[in-house]
Parts: structure tokens; C-alpha cells; sequence
């Protein structure tokens, strides 16, 4: 999961402080890296590991000239993280291209062999530099030197990204002195926004992962980006927009589930009322399975806590703020290692004992990974006195590895992999514990736009929509993981 934006605004405009500000709002899909190329005449640069605020100043912003960017924030799929693979990246050829994308090419090894053959070295370990090779390559094999690739040229060089790059991504590109052309993967698995606003110079147009960054801007959304489409704003402005595939749209539930901001609508479904629907069908399964009534419902926050109000009113118990949240500590999924994690989440929420001492509470939380947030947040409540800790989670059970660029766990780390419900309430010390049935959750989203069919659900089923994920390839992503695991370890006791 990454955050990415592009903006093409009208001639003489300077378009980086608004890539700055949609950045920020979407800072929540990745805190490892930030960075952004415009473009005048030339490319300009500025990329780093670190927050956006950290990134940023006003002297590297003011070099930052030009109405054509990108911007990108990244989260680490794989492995550490380092310099070299610090998105946007830009290629010279055919005309200049810099390109930022959120997803991962599950063949990324394969076509950097492929390109080794043939005398090409990718510098970097990020996948991007793939996608942006083969797009280039392609532009470059049907456009003459010097000349302004058509609409065609662009959708048919998005057609071989299509046919080379397996996996699932959205992508934002910048053509020098051409335009900016996004596009979605074939089945639209990963997220992508497009929206435009009038200014005094002119129209601007925007693309993005997720719809507040239109929002921050001032943007009007007017256009989801469909599965394997191409939306192409060439240099007179003119919107070029053409679907190259058929295949079915699979968009990921777990943007729903946690990923994306409340205030997001993706896919033109709210995000907020999604959640909100989550909590009033976990409040109908809690009361059908007879299970105990609390004294209050209490979110862990923040993804869960629009599921916890409404699943509170659907159970008709009072809706109660136990748990308080450090803002200025980052995700703590995004720890390196697991011992960060663990230590960061007393680090990250502390509770107020006057809404745990002597009631029965029941938690609310969106996910159940490796089970050790939950470990420590129970134990928490029990510290502050709960007489009995029940938890409602707005997902179902999690057991299979997500190739598609969401960094879930291994395998063997699922805490669901190879237990019961029952099993897990004893392992993480809850008195009862309800997941959401996955069926009500695919209707809750569903319900906000009726037109989508399914949605991506491998990571609670191990059923991969683009039908190409071998075992290998999870076995290798797998060894990715665990060895990319030791390298941060071996760092961490070195320091
Ligand atoms: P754990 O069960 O300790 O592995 O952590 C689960 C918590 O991490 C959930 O409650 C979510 O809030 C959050 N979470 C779930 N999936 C992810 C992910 N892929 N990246 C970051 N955070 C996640």
C-alpha cells in the first residue's frame, strides 16, 4: 500500500504544493518515504526517506517549478525500504517519463531477468521501475523521436503493460512536454481516483489513491477509474479515456476494511458509511449468536471506531472512548521489526481506566493479523480493571498472503491460520469474540455501489482474482519477507 498523486494544471501554474498537501492526506498509506518530481522543461526532483513534513522544506519546495507532477508516499511491501527505490522515478526515453504507482508486480523478478537478457539493468529493487520501463519501451517502439505520441500510442502502450506487468497496480505517469495519463490494473484490484477543478489560469486535473487528496485540493471527483483503464490528459487539456481490458473488477476490501480514510470514497463507495455498515451487521450477528451484552462498546481506534458507534446502537448498549490515541505515534504495523511493534502499541494507546473498571466491555477492532496488537490491548483493558473483555472484529479471519502490495504477514504468522475462533479468543485472552461473516461484509461495501459484482477477498480465502498466483510466488514472497525480517533484526542489534 502507497499514496500517490498527479496533477496536470494550466500552463504557467505551479502544481507541487498541491501534490504537498494531497501527500499529507494520504501520509496513513505509507510513512517510510516521500517524494516529488515536476516538470517545467526539465525534471525536478526531490525525494527522501521520512514523512512528508520531513521531507519538505521551503527551499527544496520553491525548485519544485512546473504544471505537470507527481508525488508519491511509500510503504514498504518488501523488504526494508532504501534510497534507490524512492518513488516517483523517471526514465529519459522516449520523451522523459516519471511515474509513481501504489500495488505490486507479483512478476516483477521474472521481467528484471527478462531485461537483464537483453542488456537492460534496473537499478532498483522497487517495482515501479518495471512498469515505467515496459510503458516507456512501448511509447518509444510506436513514436518517432520528437514526435507527440497520440491518444492511441498511449493506450496501446498501456495495453503492454497490461499484457507484460502481473499483479495489481494503479499508476500515475508525467510526459514531458505531452500530458499525464493514469491507469488501473486489469482488475481494478488496487484504487484510483480522477477529478478536475476550474481555477482562474484554467482547468487542472488531478489523479489519486484515494479521493481526499482530491478534497485537500479543492477537486471535484468526476471519474473512478475503472478496471484496466487508461484516463490520458493530453497537452491541449483534452481528457482521453479508454477501458483496454474485460476483465471483471475486484477492487481490495481491505481499503474498506482499514486502509483508506473515512472521509475517502473509492470506487464510489463512502468509506465512512461502509464501516458504518460493517458495525450494524456485527451488532445483528452479536445479538443472533446469543452472544453476552456488554456494559459498553468501546473502538480501538481510529479505523474501527465508525463500526464500533454503529454496531453499539445496533446492540443498544452505550458507545464509550476507552482507548486514547497518541497522533504523533505512526502506524504500528509499520514497525520494522515485531519487537518495535509490540512495544509501540503501549507506546501508541493508553486507556482510561473509569470506562474498563468493573464493566464487561467489548472491543471493536477492523482487523486480527498476527493477533499482538489484540494480545496487548486486552490485556490493557483487563490492567484497567474489565471485569470481562469481549472483541467484535469487522473482518473475517485472515489467512493467506496478499501478493498485491498489502504487507499482511507470512503465512505461518497469521493467528488464524491454524486455529478456531474459540482458539484465537484463548490465544489473544478475550471472554468472546465475533469476526464479521465475510459475505455480510462484501454486501456491506456492495450496498454503497451495487454495480460492483465482487470485490478482492484472497487474503481471507487464498482465491487470487488475476488467477496467476502459484504457490512459488508465495513461497518466494514469503522468503522476501522473513529474509528482508532478519536484515532489519541484524540492523537493529548492530545500533
Ligand atoms: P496484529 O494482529 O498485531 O498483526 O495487528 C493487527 C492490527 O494492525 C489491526 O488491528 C489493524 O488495525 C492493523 N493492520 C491490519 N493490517 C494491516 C496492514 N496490512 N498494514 C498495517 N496495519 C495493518
Amino acid at each position: 500500500m502507497c499514496g500517490f498523486i498527479g496533477i496536470y494544471g494550466p500552463n504557467g501554474s505551479d502544481v507541487a504544493l498541491e501534490i504537498y498537501e494531497g501527500l499529507l492526506a494520504v501520509q496513513h498509506r505509507g510513512q517510510d518515504a516521500s517524494g516529488i518530481t515536476t516538470f517545467t522543461d526539465k525534471f525536478h526532483v526531490k525525494k527522501g526517506l521520512g514523512l512528508v513534513r520531513d521531507v519538505f522544506n521551503e527551499r527544496n519546495m520553491a525548485r519544485l517549478r512546473g504544471p505537470l507532477g507527481v508525488g508519491h508516499v511509500r510503504y514498504p511491501t518488501v523488504g526494508v525500504g532504501s534510497n534507490e527505490d524512492v518513488q516517483p522515478f523517471h526514465m529519459v526515453f522516449p520523451m522523459g517519463i516519471a511515474m509513481a504507482h501504489n500495488g505490486n508486480v507479483t512478476n516483477f523478478l521474472e521481467l528484471k531477468e527478462r531485461l537483464a537478457l537483453k542488456g537492460v539493468r534496473l537499478g532498483s529493487s522497487c517495482d515501479v521501475e518495471a512498469i515505467l520501463y515496459v510503458f516507456a519501451r512501448a511509447l518509444a517502439d510506436r513514436v518517432k523521436p520528437i514526435q507527440k505520441p497520440t491518444p492511441e500510442d498511449v493506450f496501446a502502450a498501456v495495453k503492454v503493460v497490461h499484457e507484460k506487468v502481473k499483479g495489481a497496480y494503479s499508476v500515475v505517469a508525467i510526459l514531458a512536454d505531452v500530458g499525464m495519463v493514469c491507469f488501473r490494473d486489469p482488475y481494478g484490484i488496487k484504487p484510483i481516483v480522477f477529478g478536475q477543478k476550474k481555477t482562474e489560469q484554467g482547468t487542472s486535473y488531478a489523479c489519486a489513491s484515494e479521493s481526499v487528496v482530491l478534497d485537500v485540493n479543492g477537486y471535484d471527483r468526476t471519474l473512478d477509474i475503472g478496471p484496466g483503464q487508461c484516463v490520458y490528459v493530453d497537452v491541449d487539456r483534452t481528457i482521453h479515456q479508454r477501458k483496454l481490458g474485460d476483465k471483471p473488477h475486484r477492487p481490495c476490501i481491505f481499503e474498506w476494511v482499514y486502509f483508506a480514510r473515512p472521509d475517502s470514497m473509492l470506487d464510489d463507495i463512502s468509506v465512512y458509511r461502509t464501516r458504518r455498515r460493517f458495525g450494524k451487521e456485527l451488532g445483528e450477528q452479536w445479538k443472533r449468536s446469543g452472544a453476552p451484552v456488554p456494559d459498553a462498546v468501546i473502538p480501538i481506534p481510529d479505523s474501527s471506531r465508525e463500526a464500533a458507534m454503529a454496531m453499539a446502537e445496533a446492540i443498544e448498549v452505550p458507545y464509550r472512548e476507552g482507548l486514547v490515541k497518541n497522533r504523533y505515534i505512526g502506524r504500528t504495523f509499520i514497525m520494522p521489526s515485531q519487537g518495535a511493534r509490540t512495544n509501540s502499541v503501549r507506546r501508541k494507546l493508553n486507556t482510561i481506566p473509569l470506562e474498563f473498571a468493573g464493566k464487561d466491555v467489548l472491543l471493536v477492532d477492523d482487523s486480527i493479523v498476527r493477533g499482538n496488537t489484540s494480545k496487548r490491548i486486552v490485556q490493557m483493558a483487563r490492567d484497567a480493571g474489565a471485569r470481562k473483555v469481549y472483541m467484535a472484529v469487522t473482518s473475517p479471519p485472515l489467512v493467506s498472503p496478499c501478493p498485491y502490495g498489502i504487507d499482511m504477514a507470512t503465512k505461518t504468522e497469521f493467528i488464524a491460520s491454524n486455529r478456531s475462533t474459540e482458539e484465537i479468543a484463548r490465544e489473544i485472552g478475550v471472554d468472546h469474540l465475533v469476526y464479521l461473516d465475510r459475505e455480510a461484509m462484501n454486501e456491506a461495501a456492495r450496498a454503497g455501489n451495487p454495480k460492483l459484482e465482487k470485490f478482492c477477498n484472497a487474503c481471507f480465502t487464498g482465491e487470487y482474482p488475476t488467477g496467476d498466483v502459484t504457490r512459488e510466488m508465495l513461497i518466494a514472497i514469503e522468503g522476501e519477507r522473513c529474509s528482508a525480517q532478519i536484515a532489519i533484526t541484524a540492523d537493529a542489534a548492530q545500533a
